[in-house]
């Protein structure tokens, strides 16, 4: 599907490459509604949601209140902090193997597939 191009959108995805943060919506939507007065939540999903659809970032569902964006595009995995919601890049090996292995047992066709750890970062473990 085309849309025309928007300058918010633009924004959007330049905000969303300039951060490793995976930040919410409402983040967003705060860092550009200084620049756009006309700029509501609703359009920055709906941004958001184009930009999905074209490829240009991926949305990160933890099962958590709040959705996640991130504007990096190389496959890479994650590691959420259990105690400060935080969710930081794991610049580690993607393993492709595991999608030709657990093929036999789909008994279909694996595209992707998606590593989560779960823990305490760094900052968080300080505090203790
Ligand atoms: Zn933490
Ligand atoms: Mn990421």
């Amino acid at each position: 599907m085309q849309y025309r191009s928007s300058k918010q959108r633009k924004r959007i995805l330049e905000l969303l490459r300039s951060t490793d943060t995976h930040p919410t919506a409402s983040w967003i939507y705060d860092q550009l509604k200084g620049e756009f007065p006309a700029l509501s939540l609703g359009t920055v999903y709906r941004n958001l949601r184009i930009l999905q659809e074209q490829g240009e970032i991926t949305h990160l569902d933890f099962g958590s209140t709040f959705d996640r964006f991130d504007g990096r595009m190389e496959p890479h995995y994650h590691f959420v902090c259990e105690r400060c919601g935080k969710v930081m890049d794991v610049m580690m090996p993607v393993l492709s193997d595991m999608e030709t292995f657990s093929c036999p047992q789909v008994k279909g066709k694996v595209l992707r597939h998606r590593i989560e750890f779960f823990g305490i970062c760094q900052d968080c473990l300080k505090q203790d």
